[in-house]
């Protein structure tokens, strides 16, 4: 059928690839060390290189190289492919231990049908079932992992491990249909085309790796330039190019559009009395109030050192002020400080925005209201008049 491969040829392509991406992945990892799961992956890769080395060598080498061990090593080789997927993308490991366990059984039974009952077809269908089997608990890793990843890297890393497992299983079913094969070198065009599913899954896996990488570190330096690193709400720069674009879009779709400003009360106190430490520890569980008391739509900054700007799209004054008195109440009901008698309160200005207006005024506006709050006696939401 169609074109007639060269068996040789492509154990040779799938040695090149394997051990170049082994090798491209290592470096990654060199990079970004903190990463778990690359350097698994490129070990079992170089693995899997060694395995169709001594595969290459054909009928050039003794049967127990180039038939037990050429395959103990490619099988042994998606085992780790599993365990790297499973750590790189945050699912338990344990289920690598299905490949642990059975690796022992099957080469026992590749020694078998070498030595004792010789089959090609039998250690085909042992290697086609096993390494379909790894391939399918990747996919199901990479699926189910929690680690956040760009969509199509893990569409691209799944349809690899697919399409490898798919042509795996279908080589199986077709085994019982074809002559027994006296010499794999010269096998017919369903072991040549396994090669091509072979060299698919090499490219996607390094394809993808790679762009998951990139898409977490494009992620951390947008992090590290948009976040404040104590509270991990946006900061001030984040602020500066969100509330403009807010606004205008407000503008444009004639929405409401509201803000919180917030400070807390007392603070300098809380640094005097408990120290810095407690300090730090009582902005970053505000900065956690509000991330839970908002919605996906709705932004909470760090405004300045103890002072929080909460971004209210789509949401009227009056809303506004229900929000801002919710989560004022949260977080006086909160035992903030290490005193379990006294509770950390905060202060809440509130504005609208006005047909036309600069934001900048708008947070002004907010911020006087926020002012008379403080002057009224703290723990309180004033809405701008
Ligand atoms: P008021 O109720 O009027 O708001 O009084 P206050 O003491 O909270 O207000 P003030 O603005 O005078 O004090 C703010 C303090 O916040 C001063 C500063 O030391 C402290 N601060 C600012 N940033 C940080 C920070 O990152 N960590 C800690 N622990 N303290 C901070
Ligand atoms: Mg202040
Ligand atoms: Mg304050």
């Amino acid at each position: 059928m169609g074109i007639n491969l060269d068996i040789p040829t492509l154990s040779v392509v799938c040695v090149l690839l394997a051990f170049t991406y082994s090798i491209s992945l290592a470096l990654i990892q060199k990079l970004q060390p903190q990463i778990k799961g690359i350097n698994l992956i490129s070990l079992a890769l170089f693995t899997l290189g060694v395995g169709f080395l001594l595969l290459s060598y054909g009928n050039n080498a003794t049967l127990w190289l180039t038939k037990i061990l050429a395959n103990s090593f490619i099988m042994f080789s998606f085992t780790l492919i599993l365990h790297g997927v499973c750590q790189l993308r945050g699912y338990p490991t344990s289920i690598t231990n299905h490949g642990y366990y059975a690796l022992p059984l099957v080469i026992i039974g590749l020694t078998y049908f070498t030595y004792f009952s010789i089959s090609t077809h039998a250690r085909i269908a042992i290697v086609a079932i096993y390494t379909s089997y790894m391939s399918i608990l990747t996919f199901y890793a990479n699926h189910k992992g929690v680690a956040e990843d760009i969509a199509p890297s893990k569409v691209l890393l799944s349809s690899g491990m697919l399409i490898y497992a798919g042509y795996a299983l279908f080589r199986m079913v077709y085994l019982p249909f074809e002559h027994t094969i006296k010499d794999f070198m010269v096998a017919s065009w369903v072991h040549q085309y396994a090669f091509i599913s072979l060299v698919i899954m090499i490219i996607f896996i390094g394809l993808s790796v790679t762009w998951m990488l990139a898409g977490r570190l494009v992620a951390t330096i947008y992090d590290t330039s948009l976040k404040d690193g104590l509270t991990k709400l946006y900061n001030r720069r984040a602020l500066e190019e969100l509330v403009p674009k807010e606004v205008t879009r407000a503008f444009r779709f004639e929405h409401q559009l509201s803000i919180l400003l917030i400070d807390i009360d007392n603070f300098k106190q809380i640094n005097d009395i408990y120290g810095h430490q407690t300090g730090d520890q009582v902005l970053r569980e505000i900065g956690r109030i509000l991330k839970v008391e908002t919605f996906n739509n709705e932004f909470s900054f760090r405004y300045g050192g103890e002072e929080f700007l909460v971004l209210l799209p789509e949401t009227t004054e009056q809303q506004a002020e229900v929000i801002a008195e919710r989560i004022r109440e949260v977080i006086a009901r909160t035992p903030l400080l290490p005193s379990h008698r006294e509770r950390c309160t905060a202060s809440f200005g509130v504005s609208a925005l006005r047909d036309g207006e600069h934001w900048e005024s708008l947070i002004e506006r907010a911020d006087k209201a926020l002012y008379s709050a403080k002057r009224s006696g703290k723990n309180r939401v004033v809405v701008s008049d």
